[in-house]
């Protein structure tokens, strides 16, 4: 399997080559060339299936460059937490993306990509380094997927004082080839010096720097996994002699699109999904779109669903693409719709109120946008929304919202008893470029 750019079709490359570049050189993103097919026995839940196997076959289909034992040995690595499908309502299941080691669905992203990565590296006995800038979660997710990933260092910069404290223990204590750099500055200043470190040829040749932002298709690609998992999940659960060859609506609550897109991957290549829901929060770039056809970014909004404040999605061009910009074959598809702040909190208390369930305010967008998309698509079948964040990372939102206070999981207990260890710098690029070649 080759993976093309957006803007040029006869511009092809490897897996390996669209995972160490990330953007392709006219500056578009990689898609696959072709979507696959799951093989005939792929749904069938009376096989015995594993999560790690299901993700061996899906990433087989897409990837011939590493031999299939090493795929299965990677994928181990990647899955190792449960993803476990729950029953919320009659018709309405969580598919709980959340329990890895940053409570996000980030982290099985993050966690393939570094094992891709790090295996080209000892094939080729190069070493690597990766800076990425972030506002919070997606620092944490590399963080936590690089960790000790052989013939790779990382540089996490974040922005002083502008991350919560659960995050920055995430990104700055935990040492090893992880090295954290808090900025005096902003977000926006952050990017900007990692923007420059990987235009400054001396650094990028002499330390083979790189990035790892979510646009990367290795990040993407191990997510179709999990939408193929969760409806082989529905049909093990489901009253097997009425509901052969069930089907379901799949939910997901997005911000750059990435995730949606391989939800689309995966009903592309033959998992029984009828409806994909699009949830937004205010940012309604998207529903927008499929009201008027046209694709007008903006700035972003501030949300309770901070990780879905995106005003300009990056991946929507992939999702476009998959439908060869067919504005009536995407709306066949593809419902949307926004949230507001107001509607998530109220979603959080029913959900409480009639399950004992606590939703984090990503996953609670995508279940109040389930309940009035079903209406206007008159479906009936069953829906599985994912559960994008643990409720836990959003403390102050579920105090606000139910009045109660959660619980610390363990893998945040022990964030927080760790010891900071940051290298604290002014905003200047002279002193990113000392401490990456350093
Ligand atoms: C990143 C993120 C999203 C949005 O996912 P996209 O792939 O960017 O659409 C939703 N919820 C949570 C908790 C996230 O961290």
């Amino acid at each position: 399997m080759k993976f093309r750019s957006l803007l040029n079709g006869s511009l092809l490359v490897s897996f390996r080559e669209a995972l160490f570049s990330g953007v392709a050189p006219d500056g578009s993103l990689y898609v696959p060339e072709s979507i696959p097919a799951l093989p005939a026995d792929a749904m069938n839940p009376d096989t015995a299936h594993t999560l790690p196997s299901v993700a061996a076959q899906v990433l087989g289909l897409y990837i011939d460059e590493i031999p299939f034992e090493q795929l299965q040995r990677m994928v181990d690595g990647a899955f190792s937490f449960p993803i476990p499908l729950v029953k919320l309502e009659d018709d309405l299941s969580l598919l709980e993306l959340f329990h890895g080691p940053t409570l996000a669905f980030k982290d099985v992203g993050a966690r393939f990509m570094a094992s891709a990565l790090s295996y080209f590296l000892e094939q080729e006995h190069r070493e690597l380094t990766i800076a990425v800038a972030t506002s919070g979660d997606t620092g944490s997710a590399v963080a936590q997927g690089f960790l000790n990933i052989p013939h790779i260092s990382v540089f996490v910069l974040y922005p002083s004082g502008k991350i919560s404290t659960l995050q920055e223990q995430q990104i700055a204590t935990v040492g090893g080839n992880i090295h954290a750099v808090e900025v005096e500055g902003t977000f926006d200043d952050c990017q900007h010096l990692v923007r420059t470190a990987l235009a400054d040829r001396e650094l990028v040749r002499a330390r083979n720097l790189t990035t790892a932002n979510s646009i990367n298709l290795g990040r993407l690609i191990p997510q179709i996994t999990y939408y193929v998992w969760g409806l082989l999940e529905l049909q093990r659960q489901a009253d097997w002699e009425i509901d052969r060859k069930l089907a379901a609506d799949v939910c997901v609550p997005s911000g750059n699109f990435g995730n949606i897109t391989a939800a689309a991957y995966a009903k592309r290549m033959g998992a029984p999904i009828t409806n994909l829901f699009s949830a937004s929060n205010a940012n309604e770039v998207v529903p927008d779109f499929f009201r008027t056809g046209s694709f007008r970014p903006r700035p972003s909004l501030q949300t309770l669903s901070n990780a879905m404040d995106v005003g300009n999605p990056s991946n929507f061009a992939r999702l476009q693409s998959l439908y060869d910009n067919n504005f009536a074959a995407m709306k066949n598809d593809i419902s949307s719709t926004s949230v507001s702040d107001e509607e998530t909190l109220v979603e959080m208390r029913r959900t409480y109120e009639h399950s004992g369930t606590i939703l984090d305010p990503h996953t609670a967008v995508g279940v109040a946008a389930t309940r009035r998309l079903k209406a206007t698509r008159a479906s009936s079948g069953p829906t599985i929304v994912m559960g994008t964040a643990h409720p836990a990372k959003f403390p102050a939102v579920v105090t606000k919202a139910l009045g109660i206070t959660i619980p610390l999981p363990r893998q945040l207990q022990e964030a927080l008893q760790r010891t900071k260890q940051s290298t604290r710098i002014p905003a200047e690029y002279g002193r990113v470029k000392k401490l990456l070649m350093s």
